[in-house]
């Protein structure tokens, strides 16, 4: 079997994985990325500003300008039919001096732009299309095998999703939990202009959200109860189209769903640590989340632009104990306040217990008012961090560093 030392494997093929191993050969560093073929991927993904940062950093800057949909306004409505229902909210870019909080854009989009800038990498960046089969680590670094690779490597990052083989390898323990709750995920075109407004219903059920694609479709999260989505999954594209406009309350007109209905069930997952020896873990392998709020991948990437910024100040030996240990610190608070904001969140729409009602609708209420907490909210919803630190910038250049997340 041959042997193919690099400094840095990752070992996973989805977008958290891909962004890491790119990121990492941008970088400078000698990466091999283990990535077996996947299932196509009909889902849209709402980066946030940092995450468009980091993307245009690698190179994707033009290609998510052509592909992707900014994200100008952010609306919140009520439709709870509660007694105690929270006023709307709409949140716009401009109050926080941004021209858009982020773009839309379709997940096979965002591979194939990475796919593509791996390619002009080859230098610095190997692909193999196996899985890793088995992983041994010792101080010094990290033996992987694939059915026809052996790999040796300083550092192995683990974007191998929420079952991570790597982070059972590394004996990581995982916290999971799952909701009542499952998501019906699909596209649609529609006859009125959705003036990039992304529309966040909170229903009883949970979150029913439409983001803006380019020209008249968006995507759409619908939360379930998991017998309901079922049955939507399976009805036919004429009757879902006209429930979906219903549900909108036509605001974007008639509806016209798109071939691809997808069903997922609502879980969650935290993983105790984000490191182990010479690992460390990115994306949904050391976190995952509910659809709601749009921060599943957006957590990875910050994962991905924090551990690059991190083996850059430990260039001679990535993967060593201090690298890590930087690394565990600086990700440690922005993915346990995620988790537990995304998680309260989502059981403060289902709870029928008055005074939780109220405090959420107290909440809203004062965010739907000029104030300082609703400034404060929208930029820590972009950039966490940044209302203790200073104003983020208008717009992102098209070559923003590597590093965007240290204003
Ligand atoms: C309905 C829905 C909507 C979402 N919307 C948003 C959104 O708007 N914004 C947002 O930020 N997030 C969103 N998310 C979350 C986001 O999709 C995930 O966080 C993200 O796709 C996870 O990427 P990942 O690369 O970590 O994991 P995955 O995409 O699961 O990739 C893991 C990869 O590892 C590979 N792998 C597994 N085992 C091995 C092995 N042994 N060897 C090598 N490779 C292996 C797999 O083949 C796979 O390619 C949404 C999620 C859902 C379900």
């Amino acid at each position: 079997m041959p042997l193919i030392k690099r400094q840095i494997a990752v070992v996973g093929g989805g977008l958290a994985g891909w962004s890491a191993a790119v990121g990492f050969a941008k970088a400078g560093f000698d990466t091999i990325l283990l990535a077996p073929a996947s299932t196509s991927d009909r889902r849209s993904t709402a980066l946030i500003g940092p995450s468009v940062d980091f993307l245009a950093g690698l190179g994707l800057a033009e290609g998510l300008r052509e592909a992707g949909q900014p994200l100008v306004v952010m609306r919140l409505i009520d439709d709870t039919g509660r007694l105690l229902r929270a006023p709307t909210v709409e949140f716009h870019a401009s109050e926080i001096d941004l021209d858009a909080f982020g773009q839309n854009v379709m997940n096979a989009d965002l591979l194939r732009m990475l796919n593509e800038i791996g390619e002009t990498l080859s230098d610095r960046l190997t692909v193999v299309e196996e899985g890793l089969v088995s992983i041994a680590t010792d101080a010094d670094g990290v033996t992987i095998e694939t059915a026809t690779h052996e790999i040796r490597a300083g550092l192995a990052v683990g974007a191998d999703g929420r079952n991570s083989p790597v982070r059972t390898h590394a004996g990581i323990g995982v916290r999971k939990w799952s909701y009542p709750q499952s998501a019906i995920v699909l596209n649609f075109a529609h006859d009125r202009d959705h003036d990039s407004i992304s529309t966040e219903f909170h229903t009883r059920t949970g979150p029913f959200t439409q983001v803006p694609l380019p020209g008249r479709r968006s995507s759409l999260v619908w939360v379930e109860e998991p017998k309901v989505a079922d049955l939507l999954a399976d009805v036919s594209l004429s009757r879902l189209s006209r429930m979906v406009e219903d549900r909108m309350h036509s605001i974007l007109g008639a509806v016209e769903v798109e071939e691809g209905v997808q069903c997922f069930p609502l879980s969650g997952a935290a993983a105790e640590r984000m490191t182990a020896e010479r690992i460390a873990l990115v994306g949904e392998a050391a976190h995952v989340f509910p659809p709601i709020g749009a921060q599943g991948l957006n957590l990875g990437l910050r994962d991905a632009a924090d551990l690059i910024e991190v083996a850059g100040r430990h260039r001679d030996d990535p993967g060593c104990p201090a690298m890590l240990r930087d690394y565990e610190a600086k990700r440690r608070v922005d993915v346990v306040s995620r988790t537990a904001a995304v998680d309260l969140l989502n059981r403060s729409l289902l709870t029928e217990f008055l005074p939780v009602q109220a405090i959420r609708s107290l909440g809203l209420g004062l965010l739907a008012r000029g104030s300082m907490l609703r400034r404060f909210v929208m930029k820590e919803g972009v950039t966490p961090g940044s209302s203790l630190r200073r104003s983020p910038r208008r717009t992102p250049p098209d070559d923003a560093p590597l590093d965007p997340l240290v204003p």
